[in-house]
């Protein structure tokens, strides 16, 4: 055994309920045994190679940040909030023309804050595949979501092609599906709980077959999918009959729209009923939609026939002004929700406990399932998995047991240590 961790409290990561004086054994990446009400004589010696105690603290499953953009952390404090969608846009795509140097220190920059702040794991849209290096330095388990974009058919080979690059450069190679291009290719150094998926950007930016080619590619390599979708009035107007400030946005980055005449429906609409819709009969997709701020009537019967994850980003949501959040309506079509940060360059920060915390400010909001959306429901969106050895273990304020989730909330709450992969990477204490 590698670890024997005893907690006063622990979240059980199968039923979310609290149990109390609890060793967990951890083996390699997995939790192997919980031992409830400390009934070993002679307490942890003996048990493990290592053992840690700690008195008044819960082990909860570390957070699972489901929509992060770490390659543009280096514009932390850069972009004034309050800004329209179509005003934040050229500022960040300013800031991607930053030099390497920036955006890798960025990137190592918001690994630290990831790990200081609880989570163990990360859903990570990825330009360049910049961040694998610095999550496998950090020990943190991240899914590369390889960003494509375009708009034209020829677009759709290219961008499919670039991300090809990127898992040649990065990845282990898979023999199988790259065929002979994986044998001439440098090997890259393998990187333990460095994973990757796709992302087409968003409705407005990449073509039908784009999509399909990415979720189709996905799909049948059994990845993860994500997509932005629904995030601003400007994409709905868009989507809905071409009008709006994104044509002329567009324009600027070489697209020429005029006379484009709209789709006629909403983005969530014309992603799950129409683009997506051949692969969306399976259980097992693996599709995260990210933000759905204007999802409508329409859309709500999509979700709740394909059950995709949704991804709310609560501070980045408040950044720019957004309608409140759907919540209600989210958890009555039975999606998998999920909590995201999105960048730095929206947000001020990257824990998961600030997320939560705004997020518990909505009037619908239910503490506990904010927890495990941010946890346990990120785990399922990765594919990581029930019994992974990804824990946070956090101090607790005097007299948090009637409330737990609450107390966390209401208290600045010191993490003591978290582990990932079975990994500790934070210990404070
Ligand atoms: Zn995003």
């Amino acid at each position: 055994m590698d670890y024997a961790v005893r907690v006063s409290h622990y979240v059980d990561p199968a039923t979310f309920e609290i149990q109390r004086d609890v060793i967990v054994l951890i083996s390699g990446a997995h939790v192997v045994e919980v031992i409830v009400g400390g009934e070993v004589s002679g307490g942890l010696d003996g048990l493990a190679r290592q053992t840690l105690e700690f008195d008044n603290a819960v082990c909860l499953p570390g957070f699972v940040n489901s929509h992060a953009h770490l390659d543009l952390s280096h514009l932390h404090g850069q972009v004034p909030s309050g800004l329209t969608f179509p005003e934040w846009a050229p500022a960040v795509i300013a800031g991607r023309g930053m030099p390497q140097a920036m955006i890798d220190a960025g990137i190592d920059d918001a690994c630290r804050m990831m790990v200081a702040s609880g989570t163990t794991a990360v859903l990570d849209i990825s330009v360049g595949g910049d961040s694998a290096a610095h999550l496998a330095k950090h020990g943190l388990r991240g899914n590369l979501a390889l960003e494509v974009l375009g708009w034209s058919g020829d677009a759709a080979e290219k961008a499919m092609a670039r991300a090809d690059e990127i898992v040649r450069k990065e990845f282990e190679l898979d023999a199988e599906r790259l065929g002979k291009d994986a044998g001439d290719a440098a090997a890259p150094a393998v990187r333990d709980g460095i994973d990757y998926s796709y992302s087409p950007h968003a409705p407005y930016s990449t073509s039908m077959e784009l999509y399909q080619h990415a979720f189709g590619r996905a799909f049948g390599e059994g990845r993860v999918c994500t997509t932005h979708v629904a995030e601003s009035p400007e994409e709905e107007a868009f989507i809905r009959d071409g009008t709006g400030p994104l044509p002329e946005l567009l324009g600027k980055l070489g697209l020429d729209l005029s006379g484009f005449p709209g789709f006629g429906t909403t983005p969530i609409s014309l992603l799950l009923g129409d683009w997506l819709m051949p692969w969306l009969g399976a259980e097992n997709h693996r599709l995260v939609l990210v933000h759905c701020n204007y999802a409508r009537e329409a859309d709500f019967e999509h979700l709740a026939v394909t059950k995709p994850s949704v991804c709310w980003c609560p501070r980045s949501h408040a950044w720019f002004g957004h309608e409140p959040w759907p919540l209600a309506r989210m958890r009555e079509a039975g999606v998998n929700l999920v909590i995201g940060t999105d960048s730095l360059a929206s947000n001020s920060g990257l824990d998961m406990l600030g997320e939560i915390r705004l997020a518990a400010q909505h009037p619908d909001a239910d503490v506990t399932e904010l927890f495990k959306a941010a946890t346990v429901n990120g785990r399922k969106a990765l594919g990581i998995p029930a019994d992974a050895a990804d824990l946070a273990i956090w101090g607790l304020p005097a007299g948090a047991d009637d409330n737990l989730f609450k107390a966390m909330l209401a208290n600045e709450v010191p993490l003591y240590a978290s582990f990932s992969r079975g990994n500790l990477i934070a210990r404070a204490i």
